[in-house]
């Protein structure tokens, strides 16, 4: 009876999880370039404001090392620490032929994006979701043939601070969402990367970016109304990276390698250096501890590693890309190579610890709390987040889902089926065992009786009810 029993409720579950699919959710990742944690703090933002009592706000969260735009992007994507996800550079390089090739550029080389890391928006598809991406890193490449199926591409040169173009590209994403049903879209703005690169993280430039990012804030938000989305589109906003001042003219000992005593570039085959806080060489064959020990403690402010050495927690020597030394300087410093030809006054690249490193973190719509601020995490765990949300298998990655599950109303998996519809699950199932129970009961109960009366009868006294229905009943 108790099997009979455990296969009504079975029964029961999977007959009200049938609508499951109907009630999914979507999520739209948006990142702003370079939105250091605490921009907030010194601008009006009352739309990311508004976000965060609608929704969660943690106070900052950590990116993976190396601090810059295309690693960090694709760690967002997978998951995965720069080192098991192998974009470990803005720039794609060939150490045989000296080739390199600038962020844009490095967009399109599909073997530097394509190798053995999946981004979300692949598996989505493979599990029968329908995915997006406008202008996010890796949106460019394919990945074992496939694409994100909606998909665009900023042209060379483009004004990555249009706030016209900011909007157009909104609705455009939104209308993805309600015209072709995507699941899943993320989106990139190319700002206030720009301009505090170019003016500086505390200038009166940045703070106005600022409060254009947090207009377009407001703006993405009221979309998502207009076209009806806000009841199933869950918005998560944050960053690849911080930004930090630089210091120079004449304020600082800067870092030059060519200075450097015991230093020279004729015995390096390879290296990529000039670009912010960090570098990577590559000595020629025997020449590797000369390089190590002319530059390790030349400068107060140069850390340099062989690869393997570097801490654990920087998750970046266990790639054959990466080159055997590794260099980053202290914030406020660049390393330039024979001369100084660096002129930003914001930087990133610097350890991912530095507080200046750091991104924001907003995030709206059903699958979340309201009002509630969660503790500081590393991104690397937004991935399983969003795959939880949109209910699909997560590829292996670095990332742990008990690092931001607080921030849901529910789990997901059954907010995605419901998480209302748990409990309704439940109730019928333990109704169908209840009715199931009242069934035998009155079988039983009809059956003694039955056999009562048949004593009776035979007895003499009083008509029997006939035996087929009987049968029919007690073998229910
Ligand atoms: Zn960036």
């Amino acid at each position: 009876m108790l099997w009979t029993a455990s296969l009504c409720v079975l029964w029961a579950l999977s007959v009200q999880g049938a609508p499951m699919n109907k009630e999914k959710q979507k999520v739209l990742l948006i990142s702003f370039d370079g939105f250091r944690w605490d921009y907030d703090r010194d601008v009006d933002t009352p739309n990311l404001d508004k976000m965060a009592k609608d929704g969660v706000k943690a106070p900052y969260v950590t990116p993976p090392y190396l601090t810059i735009t295309s690693p960090t992007h694709f760690t967002l994507l997978t998951g995965r620490y720069i080192e098991n996800h192998g974009v470990i550079h803005n720039m794609w390089f060939n150490t045989t032929t000296h080739e390199k090739k600038p962020y844009y550029q490095t967009q399109f080389v599909n073997e530097w994006w394509d190798n053995g890391t999946l981004p979300i928006w692949i598996t989505a598809q493979r599990q029968g979701l329908k995915a997006g991406s406008l202008h996010f890193p890796g949106t460019a490449s394919s990945y074992q043939g496939q694409v994100a199926m909606v998909r665009e591409v900023e042209p060379l040169l483009y004004n990555y601070k249009n706030e016209t173009a900011w909007q157009e590209n909104t609705d455009k994403v939104m209308g993805w969402f309600r015209d072709q049903d995507l699941d899943f879209v993320s989106m990139y703005f190319g700002e206030p990367d720009g301009t505090g690169h170019k003016y500086g993280p505390d200038s009166p430039q940045r703070r106005d970016m600022v409060k254009q990012v947090d207009r377009t804030v407001g703006y993405i938000r009221d979309s998502a109304e207009r076209h009806r989305l806000t009841d199933r589109l869950n918005i998560i906003i944050t960053a690849d990276h911080g930004m930090t001042t630089v210091y120079r003219n004449g304020l600082v000992e800067e870092i030059t390698l060519s200075k450097i005593p015991g230093f020279s570039f004729s015995d390096l085959s390879f290296h990529l250096v000039d670009f912010g806080p960090s570098g990577m060489l590559l000595p020629k064959p025997g020449k590797l501890e000369k390089v190590y020990n002319a530059l390790k403690g030349a400068h107060p402010n140069l850390h340099v590693y062989r690869k393997e050495e570097l801490p654990e927690r920087f998750h970046f020597t266990k790639n054959d890309r990466i080159l055997p030394i590794v260099l980053f300087a202290d914030p406020g410093y660049v390393i330039n190579g024979y001369f100084p030809v660096q002129f930003n006054k914001g930087e990133h690249g610097f350890d991912n610890q530095e507080m200046d490193m750091k991104p924001f973190f907003r995030a709206v719509g059903p699958a979340f709390h309201k009002n509630l601020q969660v503790e500081p995490f590393e991104t690397v765990n937004i991935y399983p987040l969003m795959c939880h949300i949109l209910g699909i298998q997560p590829e292996v990655n670095d990332g742990h889902l008990s690092a931001t599950k607080d921030m849901l109303v529910t789990s997901v998996r059954t907010k995605v089926s419901g998480g209302a519809d748990y409990i309704k699950r439940a109730f019928t199932g333990l109704a169908a065992v209840a009715g199931f129970l009242t069934i035998v009961y009155v079988a039983t109960m009809t059956h003694k009786l039955l056999k009562n009366k048949r004593k009776h009868k035979r007895s003499g006294s009083v008509k029997s009810l006939p035996v087929q229905e009987e049968t029919k009943q007690t073998s229910f």
